[in-house]
């Protein structure tokens, strides 16, 4: 007998229950009278997680999935336009590296431009930095910002950009929208899990003696995996031996102009600050690892590195990186933070919630007890979260800093094969193994490993096979073309303001 899921029920309302709630309204309610049903359970007593500011390009395919305005959505989170992050004393203190959005100049001659840069300086040869080849990078460096353009004759067609906003106003905006179209909300606590005989989950208890009945559960409860891990016992894998930092300290500041377009990263002893202007605040944060830093410290060093005035108390967070074995256990997915975490060091927390909701829509189970689905659903989402892992582990690893405890155990600490592979391909060869189905492209790998002031033994074969003059010629027109229409481009604020229709 096939178990169909008629009735979902979400646990949580953080950033992850109400993004869940939302595209499951669009999906599961297109035509009146659906057979469907989802309800949301939260507790007015835990605070969702709150942090979260910014995100990535792929944070678009929400909002055109969701037919949400753009104008109304930056308007109602205090958001402002992100074309990447800006690396402060990562490779050495004072070096300092962008990752722009989007591409590293065109494919020439089945090469991306980059490889033929790569190829020109291990010759020997003068190039620009490599973040002139980068028309995301040039926007936001000159504090500028234009939209990508679908026309493959401009140099915005090789842009890319996404937000950085109020997480909470944003979960406010999602429950809105979700609601309008008939989520219904519980507030309640859950204070137990209650599981049918074959071990699935038939309900959820609230303290006030309340039974939330459904076929299909969503796990959104936050780090603690209420139902993944307290009641279906799918254990976490902890990855805190490449990812060390375990702790973070946030404390918002005052806005002070200009709106800069991009994230700023910067190393720290034990870890990184982050800085992020929304339209009405910055946020601050430094995340940092607790087995070479104190609470304390951490608090001095990011009170420090602020450049305005606080704004609140600063709130010390704790976690542990690493991701769920299983996130898809019988008739329950876990999402967001129940699901697994990685620091935000390159923002991918609030994609990979959107990238599994998806992920689980194309394996919409006509029986909920498909084992084949779910197997498929849980070893491609490892995939993508491995992958991430390890490129955030490049940039501690990939670091020449050596100055305190914590850079000399990132820096000569094992890494995973599957990175090793990565790196030797590129260091022997020039090769960037990217799949098609990763997060993280070749330009994104080739800005780290070159902020990080790795160049390979020889390019890429394929660039051998180019005459230099011509990649010379490509390569200086393109990087004039992207300066020209960085330059041409109005600044950040005015764009916003355009958006926004202010004066
Ligand atoms: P939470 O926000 O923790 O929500 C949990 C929900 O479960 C709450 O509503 C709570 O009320 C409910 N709940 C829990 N227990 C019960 C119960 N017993 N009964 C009823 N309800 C219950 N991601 C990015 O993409 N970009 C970033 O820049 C970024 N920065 C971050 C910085 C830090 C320091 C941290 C820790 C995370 C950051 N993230 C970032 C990750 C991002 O914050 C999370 O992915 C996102 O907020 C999702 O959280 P969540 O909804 O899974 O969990």
């Amino acid at each position: 007998m096939t178990r169909s899921a008629d009735h979902f029920v979400i646990l949580g309302g953080g950033t992850a229950g109400w993004m869940a709630a939302a595209c499951l309204s669009r999906l599961l309610f297109r035509v009146p009278g659906s057979p469907k049903r989802v309800t949301l359970v939260e507790s007015a007593e835990i605070a969702p997680i709150g942090v979260g500011e910014a995100t990535i390009p792929s944070i678009q395919d929400m909002l055109r999935y969701l037919n949400i305005d753009e104008a109304d959505f930056v308007s109602a989170t205090d958001a402002t336009y992100k074309l990447g992050i800006r690396f402060r004393d990562w490779r050495v203190a004072g070096s300092d590296f962008f990752h722009g959005f989007g591409e590293l100049g065109p494919t020439i001659e089945n090469l991306p431009l980059f490889q033929h840069w790569l190829s020109e300086k291990i010759a020997g040869r003068p190039v620009p930095p490599l973040e002139a080849l980068s028309m995301s990078a040039q926007l936001a460096l000159n504090n500028r910002f234009a939209k990508p353009k679908q026309d493959g004759n401009s140099p915005l067609f090789m842009a890319g950009y996404a937000y950085h906003f109020d997480a909470a106003k944003v979960a406010t905006y999602l429950r809105d929208y979700a609601e309008a179209k008939g989520v219904k909300r519980i507030e309640g606590h859950v204070a137990e899990v209650a599981l049918a005989v074959d071990g699935s989950v038939n309900s959820l208890r609230l303290t006030d003696g309340r039974d939330i009945t459904g076929d299909f559960f969503i796990d959104c409860s936050g780090f603690k995996g209420l139902i993944i891990e307290k009641a279906l016992g799918s254990p976490f894998e902890d990855w805190s031996h490449w990812l060390p930092c375990d702790r973070a300290v946030a404390l918002p500041s005052q806005s002070i102009a200009p709106l800069q377009p991009y994230t700023q990263v910067t190393a720290r002893d034990a870890g990184w600050t982050w800085r992020i202007p929304l339209q009405s605040r910055i946020g601050n944060g430094y995340v940092y690892a607790s087995r070479f830093c104190d609470a304390a410290q951490a608090e001095q060093t990011l009170r420090g590195a602020l450049e305005s005035q606080p704004l609140a108390e600063p709130r010390q967070i704790h976690f542990t990186p690493g991701r769920r074995r299983e996130a898809w256990v019988k008739n329950c997915l876990s999402l967001g933070l129940a699901s697994g975490f990685l620091e935000p060091l390159e923002s991918t927390s609030i994609h990979l919630i959107f990238a599994n909701l998806f992920r689980f829509f194309d394996h919409f189970p006509r029986d909920i007890d498909s084992a084949v689905l779910r197997q498929t659903y849980n070893d491609r989402s490892v995939r993508e979260i491995e992958e991430i892992r390890d490129f955030l582990i490049l940039h501690y690893w990939a670091s020449a800093r050596r100055d305190t405890p914590f850079w000399r155990y990132v820096t000569a600490m094992d890494i995973p094969d599957s990175l090793g592979a990565k790196l030797e391909a590129f260091r022997t060869q020039g090769k960037i193994l990217a799949d098609y189905y990763d997060l993280f492209k070749p330009a994104s790998w080739m800005a780290i490993y070159d902020g990080m002031g790795f160049t390979p033994k020889a390019p890429d074969p394929l660039a051998d096979l180019v005459p230099g003059d011509f990649s010379r010629r490509v390569l200086q027109n393109v990087t004039q073309g992207i300066r020209q229409a960085a330059l041409a481009a109005p600044p950040h604020e005015a764009s916003l303001a355009a958006l926004l229709r202010r004066p």
